[in-house]
């Protein structure tokens, strides 16, 4: 058993929600009429599993490819290689009944509250209109469970008969993630679901979803570029740069260890955070992020880590096993600190 599929091994009687390996996603991007398709690698062979209950927090820059991996996993892309699993599912191979049913399993939650519902309608047709779609459910049932999807998520009765623009933006998010828990998922896909929000919202509706978490036994993709969220939320964390994950451990190991540059460097930009060892150098990112179109050779990161070589430049660094985590560097052993 190699490495990586050990690390997607769920403890005897836990079988993960979703399990993705080597996913990928290539977008063919015309240049023109005479000219021959580009290739954009938007997410290179990532692999990583969720067990219920459980929060996978994946982070990085805008482009860096975990919304592309949020679009793949909940459904609205298909990958381009690469194997999706869904509640032992396998996507790809996947019967029309089997897909509707494994679209229902996974739900999305978006970043901003103020798109994302309808503003003509009320709360309680809002979260209703998800079992009038997918269910034979009557009338009377639907609306009984959006009154217990609301009270669920801390809004009050009275809340059912009013519209989108009378909430506040956490309040909104709150009716967002009713409304993605009225068909019972078991994973919810998270995509910089409190970035829109005020700092003290944001905790708000973070301790939400880890009380819905225990309660419900959820298990949590959670998108962010915020590393000061993720260590609110996160069980376990991956850092993607360019597509690529870079870096992938439990939470603890991430934020007391980070072994990749680029970690620690996301780590010592992060408010409030007090590195350890390497981190402790306030690691500065400079630079802009590379055109995915045409990433650097070698290491991905090799052209704005203060640490790169020739061999950086010439070989790319595979995703390994290091101190417990794991790290896609050729020099991570030189960033283990001493206990
Ligand atoms: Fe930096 Fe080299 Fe490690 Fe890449 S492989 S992160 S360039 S030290």
């Amino acid at each position: 058993m190699t490495l990586s599929q050990a690390k997607l091994a769920a403890p005897i009687g836990q079988e993960p929600v979703v399990i993705a390996r080597n996913l990928t996603q290539v977008y063919k991007i015309k240049r023109g009429f005479f000219k021959p398709a580009d290739h954009l690698q938007a997410v290179s062979g990532v692999s990583f599993s969720v067990l219920p209950g459980k929060t996978l927090a994946v982070v990085g820059e805008s482009g860096c490819g975990k919304s592309t991996l949020a679009r793949m996993v909940s459904l609205i892309e298909a990958p381009s290689a690469g194997e999706l699993i869904l509640g032992g599912v396998d996507v790809v191979k996947a019967t029309d009944p089997q897909r509707h049913a494994l679209r229902r399993s996974v739900q999305l939650v978006f970043q901003n509250p103020f798109g994302s519902l309808n503003p003509r309608k009320k709360i309680g047709s809002i979260l209703e209109s998800p079992l009038e779609i997918n269910t034979t459910l009557d009338a009377q049932t639907r609306a009984e469970q959006a009154r217990t999807m609301l009270a669920l998520v801390g809004l009050r009765p009275e809340h059912y008969d009013r519209y989108p623009h009378m909430f506040s933006g956490g309040q909104r998010q709150r009716i967002a993630i009713a409304r993605a828990l009225m068909l019972k998922p078991g994973l919810i896909v998270a995509d910089e679901p409190v970035s829109a929000l005020d700092v003290s919202i944001q905790a708000q509706v973070l301790n939400l979803l880890a009380d819905l978490q225990q309660e419900l036994g959820l298990a949590y993709l959670f998108i962010s570029h915020d590393l000061g969220v993720v260590r609110h939320i996160a069980h376990d964390v991956l850092v993607m740069y360019l597509g690529h994950a870079v870096e992938q451990g439990s939470k603890q190991a991430i934020f007391s260890q980070a072994l990749h540059p680029y970690t620690q460097a996301l780590l010592a930009s992060t408010p409030g955070i007090v590195g350890s060892g390497a981190t402790k150098k306030r690691l500065v990112l400079t630079g802009e992020l590379p055109s995915p179109l045409h990433p650097p050779s070698g290491c991905v990161f090799s052209t704005r880590c203060p640490y790169t070589t020739t061999r950086c430049r010439q070989e790319r660094p595979i995703l390994r096993e290091v101190a417990g985590q794991q790290v896609a560097c050729h020099l991570a052993e030189q960033f283990i600190h001493p206990t």
